[in-house]
């Protein structure tokens, strides 16, 4: 299904022009439009869901061979030191664009970028109490 009123829709059906890197029957990828580092692309599956939660089993599976591919792309033809995947999901996890998209972003030595997690430290019985509550009591 697309949506009229989903840029990304739009943009992975061609309906609005974009910089493709790479397109198949269920997939475009582009660049995006305020990278950040040189080379960030979006995956963009050409049927519209909303995040991960919406997705379909084998749309996720082959998102994830797609960036695969086009990491090893930006490592050959890029030169990147490294590389980072990123799929935000809802507005606290700082999604801004309702429709899937995986990010794939290059990184290079002292790019500027800073995508580093603010690490916790929670005793043994605090990350027990939190794996029962995911888990239940096994
Ligand atoms: P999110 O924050 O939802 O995970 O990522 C949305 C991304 O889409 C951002 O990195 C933003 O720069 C990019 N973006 C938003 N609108 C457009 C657009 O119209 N075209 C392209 N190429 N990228 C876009
Ligand atoms: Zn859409």
């Amino acid at each position: 299904m697309k949506r009229d009123d989903c840029i990304f829709c739009k943009i992975a059906n061609g309906q609005v022009p974009s910089k493709t890197l790479y397109e198949d029957a269920r997939f475009r990828v582009i660049l995006d439009l305020g990278p950040a580092t040189k080379g960030h692309a979006l995956i963009l599956p050409k049927e519209h869901a909303d995040n991960l939660f919406e997705l379909p089993d084998d749309t996720a599976g082959a998102a994830m061979q797609l960036a695969k591919k086009m990491a090893k792309t930006m490592w050959e033809k890029l030169h990147c030191d490294g590389l980072n995947l990123m799929q935000n999901n809802g507005a606290a996890a700082g999604q801004t664009v309702e429709h899937f998209h995986l990010h794939v972003i290059p990184r290079y030595l002292n790019d500027g970028q800073d995508l580093e997690l603010v690490h916790g430290e929670p005793s043994q019985e605090e990350l027990e109490a939190v794996r029962k509550e995911i888990v239940g009591s096994v």
